[in-house]
């Protein structure tokens, strides 16, 4: 079944006065795919609603970014909507989001000028804010966020804890290609040279998280290897950052116990990124 598609504040209002029982959100830019799929059907299992929102939000862009290009593939991305049963979908133009030039904004905070938040500066305030905003409209019980954006997922988890956001969020596990690529929207920017270049990514934490009970150095040493190799392929890898960090904070983390291999990358003009859970173990 189509889902409703309401474009408008008023329109979401409505829809929401109808919802009976729970009500789960997915937050989307668009540009549809299985990674995407697989945080709906986990909606599915978390409530008896599941509303999907398809905005791509210019204050997370930076300036240079690829906003302009980002994908936009609304109809498919509606009947993907409806092939996984979405109950409701909120697609507002930027107008509805940003009536006005916002004044008050969301702050990320130093966990926000990090690892990513260093990589793209301001990107984390203008993803934070637009995530408030869509909790405040929509309203839903529980949100559910990927695991591939981790950073995004810890600073939202922080946010609702310091904001009293009346709300539960989720992770929902990368979903990759048969290869190892994880699914993203900007994997169609890659050309085929591009895509075996880019594979280094998760090739490198595959390496990572196989040393990981032989501690912080033998991980890192094992992705970096893999890296060095990518960025001396053709076409070349340009490596922004490789950290192994804490879940929760991203601060760097040097003894045992559980962490985030993080890794960015530019492939052409594609920015990548990709991370793994891994339990450290001591250095040997
Ligand atoms: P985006 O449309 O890129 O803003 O992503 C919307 C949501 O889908 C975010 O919570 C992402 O973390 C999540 N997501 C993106 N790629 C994947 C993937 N390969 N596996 C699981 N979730 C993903």
């Amino acid at each position: 079944m189509t889902p409703v598609i309401v474009r408008t504040r008023e329109e979401l209002a409505a829809a929401r006065s109808q919802v009976e029982g729970t009500l789960a959100l997915v937050p989307t830019m668009g540009a549809l795919h299985e990674g995407h799929l697989s945080l709906m059907r986990q909606a599915r299992r978390s409530a008896g609603t599941v509303a999907v929102s398809i905005f791509v939000n210019p204050l997370q862009f930076g300036p240079g970014e690829d906003f302009d290009r980002y994908p936009r593939t609304f109809p498919t991305d509606i009947e993907a909507c409806a092939a996984e049963g979405v109950d409701l979908v909120f697609a507002p133009s930027r107008e509805v989001m940003y009536p006005d030039e916002p004044q008050v904004t969301v702050q990320s905070g130093p966990m926000g000028e990090v690892v990513e938040g260093a990589a793209r500066p301001g990107h984390f305030d203008g993803m934070l804010t637009v995530v408030l905003k869509l909790l405040n409209l929509v309203r839903p019980d529980v949100a559910i966020f990927g695991e591939k954006d981790a950073q995004q997922l810890a600073m939202i988890r922080r946010m609702v804890a310091d904001l009293n956001v009346p709300v539960r969020v989720d992770g929902g596990p990368t979903v990759r290609e048969p290869d190892g690529l994880a699914l993203s929207s900007r994997n169609r920017y890659l050309s085929v040279p591009e895509r075996r270049t880019g594979l280094a990514l998760s090739r490198a934490l595959r390496a990572g998280a196989d040393a990981a009970a032989e501690g912080p150095d033998a991980v890192t040493a094992a992705a970096r290897t893999v890296l060095d190799k990518a960025e001396t392929a053709d076409p070349p890898l340009a490596l922004d950052y490789l950290v192994l960090v804490d879940p929760a904070t991203f601060a760097p983390v040097a003894g045992p116990g559980q962490a985030v291999l993080a890794v960015a990358a530019r492939v052409g003009a594609t920015h990548l990124i990709d991370n793994v859970h891994l339990q450290l173990g001591k250095e040997h």
